[in-house]
C-alpha cells in the first residue's frame, strides 16, 4: 500500500542535496573543527561558511548565529539564558508555545520569576495590544512563537517587535523557517530559534540567533565552543546540512508556498464540504501554507488518526488543548493536524 504522509510539521525527509552536502564531513573531513591543524581547518571552514550562509538568510552577522542540538535546546538557552542573566523579573509568553518553551517557563515560575501566559483570540492569534498591556518595567523577556506547531497560526511578530520596549524579544521560528520571512531586523527580534529537521535537513541540529549586545548566560559549559555560549564539539555534517537545507528552503520558498497554499485550501474546502461535523481550527488565512487542522465534533482525534493510519495516511493529533484557541474546550480533544510538504 502506498502511504500518504501528512505529518511534515513533525518531521521532513532529508533532502538528497542536503545529504550529499553532508557526506564529505561524515567520514573524509572528520577532524575536530576546533583543532589547529590543516584537517581541523577544513572542518572549521565548513562550519564558518555554514554560519555565514545562515546569517545572510537571517540578515544578521555570522557571530550572531550559535549552533545548538535543536530547537528545544535553543528555546531553553534563550529562556534560561535571559532569566539567569537578570536573576529576577517578569516574562511574557503565550499559551500556544511549544512545550520546549513552556516547560522552562514553568521551571522559572518555581524559581520566583513571574510569567504571563497570554491567551489567543478564538482565531489562535496573540494580540500585540495584549502584549503591550502586560508589559512592565521589570519585563525581561517576551517570547512568542512565530507560527504555532499545532494549528499553524502565524503570529504578529513584527508588530510585537515594535512595541517590545526594553525587554528582550525571542521568537521560536521552528515551524516558520520553511515558509516565512526570517530577516531578524524586520521582525524586530533579539533572539530566534530554528532547527533543520522541519526543513528537510538532519535531526539534532538547530540555531539560536542572538543579537550582538544581548546578554544571556550559557547553559552548557565545557570547552567554550560557540563563543562560550554553547560548549561541545561542533557537528560539522549536521551544521553543513542545516545551512544547505535553509538555502534550498529559501530558494524555493515563493513557488512552494503558492503550491502548498493551493493544495491546503483545496483540502480544507473538501473536508469542510464533505464532512459536516468538521471545523477548521485557527485562522483561515493567517496560517502556515502546509497546515490544516480540524476538529470533528464527537469524534475522538486519536481514533481518527488510528483509522487513517490503517488506511495508509499519517496525520497527527493536533491537541489544541495546548493551544487554547477554542472557546468550547470539549472540542479541543477532537483536533487532527494534517501538514503537507514537498512530496
Ligand atoms: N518548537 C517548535 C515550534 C517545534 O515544532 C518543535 C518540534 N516539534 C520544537 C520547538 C523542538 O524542536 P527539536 O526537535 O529540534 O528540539
Amino acid at each position: 500500500m502506498k502511504r500518504i504522509y501528512l505529518d511534515y510539521a513533525a518531521a521532513t525527509p532529508l533532502d538528497k542535496r542536503v545529504k550529499n552536502a553532508m557526506k564529505p564531513y561524515e567520514a573524509d573531513i572528520f577532524a575536530n573543527a576546533g583543532a589547529i591543524h590543516f584537517d581541523g581547518f577544513e572542518a572549521k571552514r565548513a562550519v564558518e561558511e555554514s554560519r555565514k550562509s545562515i546569517a545572510s538568510i537571517l540578515g544578521c552577522k555570522s557571530k550572531e548565529i550559535f549552533f545548538t542540538s535543536g530547537a528545544t535546546e535553543s528555546n531553553n538557552l534563550a529562556v534560561f539564558g535571559v532569566a539567569e542573566f537578570f536573576k529576577k523579573g517578569h516574562i511574557i509568553t503565550s499559551e500556544i508555545e511549544h512545550p520546549s518553551l513552556l516547560a522552562p517557563c514553568k521551571v522559572l515560575e518555581k524559581r520566583g520569576f513571574e510569567i504571563t501566559y497570554l491567551k489567543t483570540g478564538s482565531d489562535g492569534i496573540v494580540s500585540p495590544l495584549d502584549v503591550q498591556k502586560h508589559l512592565r518595567k521589570d519585563t525581561i523577556l517576551i517570547s512568542i512563537i512565530y507560527a504555532n506547531n499545532k494549528i499553524g497560526t502565524i503570529q504578529p511578530i513584527k508588530e510585537i517587535g515594535k512595541i517590545k520596549g526594553r525587554a528582550y524579544f525571542h521568537t521560536d521560528a521552528t515551524q516558520a523557517t520553511n515558509f516565512l520571512n526570517l530577516k531578524v531586523e524586520t521582525l524586530g527580534v533579539d533572539l530566534l530559534t530554528a532547527n533543520a529537521h522541519k526543513i528537510y535537513g538532519p535531526k539534532g541540529i538547530g540555531v539560536l540567533y542572538k543579537k550582538s549586545g544581548v546578554q544571556i548566560m550559557p547553559q552548557i559549559f565545557g570547552g567554550g565552543h560557540e563563543e562560550g555560549l554553547r560548549s561541545g564539539t561542533s557537528s560539522t555534517p549536521l551544521i553543513v546540512g542545516m545551512a544547505k537545507s535553509l538555502e534550498i528552503a529559501q530558494n524555493i520558498k515563493n513557488e512552494e508556498n503558492l503550491r502548498l497554499c493551493q493544495l491546503r485550501d483545496y483540502f480544507i474546502d473538501k473536508v469542510l464540504k464533505e464532512i459536516p461535523i468538521a471545523r477548521l481550527n485557527g485562522h483561515p488565512m493567517k496560517r502556515l501554507p502546509n497546515n490544516a487542522n480540524f476538529s470533528f465534533l464527537h469524534a475522538d482525534a486519536e481514533s481518527i488518526i488510528i483509522k487513517l493510519d490503517v488506511l495508509g495516511v499519517s496525520a497527527s493529533s493536533g491537541s489544541a488543548c495546548e493551544a487554547q484557541y477554542q472557546k468550547d474546550k470539549k472540542e479541543n480533544r477532537y483536533s487532527v493536524r494534517f501538514s503537507l510538504g514537498r512530496q
